[in-house]
């Protein structure tokens, strides 16, 4: 078969980071065009608080929907538009159409939630980035406090820029989170020094508890940690009961995790809105 004589052909690697790159070329011109033909939507995960049950808020995850190849999970093509520097744009995108949806949601009388965005360094970082955020709040109509941002570990390595972009974004009243703790490289005096309102638990943390005694106390560690920092905790990618509990009695704050709800699309999620208002 032609894939075993490949491992034997000392080109096959060669070959095999050309088709990667081609693919990846393919991928980074195509970004633009299928952000001018609608071809992304954001899909929502709703995020749940252990002691009472009850949805704290929703996170935007960005979905593409390619006419050739179907549904593209944001891991295949993030990466790509940060390197490409296109995230700046589709980041935009994604905080107007969260915001839009959000406001549209309240003002059908929905419960008023803070939904979630995530935001690349790259887009971050960016000179007219809180300039963005204030004007997409403007326009849309949506409260700053019902506005969260998700940044990653990686971006704390910067604090001195981070620092002033962070505090302006909180003044504004939006809160800030930091997601896939513990996967990065953060310092604790960064966590402690930075305006940072929720610690977000990397699933990798979450996925052999609770039968691993030592996942068991390393999560606990990480949640002990976090409330130190007073930060609200919430661990990621919880999709079974045993988990569920186990957070509950170690005193995490919320989840969020296939065992509650996978992400959904915008018109499933209003409906769960609606829902749980009965
Ligand atoms: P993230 O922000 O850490 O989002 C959590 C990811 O875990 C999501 O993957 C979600 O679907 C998945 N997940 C949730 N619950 C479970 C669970 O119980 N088990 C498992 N195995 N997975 C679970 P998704 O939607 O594929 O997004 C992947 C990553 O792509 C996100 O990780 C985020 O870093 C990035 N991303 C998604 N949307 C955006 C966006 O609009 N902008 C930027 N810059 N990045 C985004
Ligand atoms: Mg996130
Ligand atoms: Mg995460
Ligand atoms: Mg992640």
């Amino acid at each position: 078969e032609a894939k075993n004589e490949s491992l034997s052909d000392p080109h096959y690697f060669d070959y095999y980071l050309v088709d990667k790159l081609l693919e990846r070329v393919q991928i980074e011109k195509k970004l633009p065009r299928a952000l001018a033909e609608n071809e992304f939507e954001l899909f929502y995960q709703p995020k749940i608080d252990l002691a009472t049950h009850a949805l704290t808020g929703l996170e935007a995850l960005i979905r593409w929907n390619d006419p050739e190849h179907g549904r593209i999970s944001p891991a295949s093509f993030i990466p790509i538009a940060e390197d490409s520097g296109f995230i700046v744009e589709l980041g935009e995108w994604v905080l107007w159409e969260a915001c839009r949806t959000n406001k549209g949601w309240q003002d059908t009388g929905y419960p008023k939630l803070p939904v979630s965005v995530n935001v690349s360094a790259v887009q971050f970082r960016h000179p007219q980035f809180v300039r963005t955020v204030e004007t997409v709040l403007e326009q849309t109509g949506l409260e700053p406090q019902y506005l969260e941002l998700e940044v990653t570990e990686s971006l704390l390595n910067d604090p001195v820029l981070i620092k002033d972009r962070l505090d302006s974004l909180k003044r504004r009243g939006i809160s800030l989170s930091i997601d896939d703790f513990g996967t990065g490289y953060s310092s604790i005096y960064y966590l402690k020094e930075l305006p940072l309102q929720v610690l977000k638990i990397d699933r990798t943390f979450v996925q052999n508890t609770p039968t691993s005694p030592r996942d068991n106390s390393l999560l606990q560690s990480i949640i002990q940690l976090g409330k130190s920092l007073g930060l609200t905790v919430l661990a990621e990618g919880v999709e079974t009961k045993e988990q569920f509990d186990f957070l509950r009695q170690n005193d995490c704050d919320q989840i969020q995790g296939y065992y509650y709800s996978r992400p959904v699309d915008s018109a499933t999620m209003g409906e769960m809105l609606r829902i749980s208002m009965i």
